[in-house]
């Protein structure tokens, strides 16, 4: 899926935010790499030179926060690699330290950074 920009404004205090969803470039795992950090990049290296890998799915997506609704627009990443297999990164609220869960559609029915409606 090519890169898409969102613009979800709230409606309460007009503050829009910004989110992108999806990747630009080519459609093979070695794209994501410059997209990731830390230990994520490490292991989806790792995966890539020692593995078979079976069908991967990245790019930009929108997740929210299942305490404070807020959301949050992590490179994500998910592998699955040999057969039976599957490596995907979890990723935690700065805030609540809370694994967080995608997010659905409306985007505009969640919590507002700026105000908090
Ligand atoms: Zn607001
Ligand atoms: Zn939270």
């Amino acid at each position: 899926m090519p890169e898409q920009s969102l613009d979800i404004e709230c409606s309460h205090c007009h503050n829009t935010a910004h989110y992108k969803v999806g990747h630009d470039g080519e459609d093979i795992l070695e794209a994501s790499l410059e997209h990731l950090k830390g230990k994520t990049k490490i292991h989806i290296k790792s995966l890539i030179a020692k593995h078979k890998i079976d069908k991967a799915d990245f790019g930009y997506t929108i997740y929210t926060c299942p305490t404070c609704h807020t959301l949050s627009n992590p490179y994500d990443v998910r592998v699955e690699y040999d057969e039976i297999m599957v490596f995907q990164p979890f990723y935690k609220c700065q805030k609540c330290n809370i694994t967080l869960v995608k997010a659905k559609q409306p985007y505009t029915s969640y919590t507002c950074r700026e105000c908090g409606k």
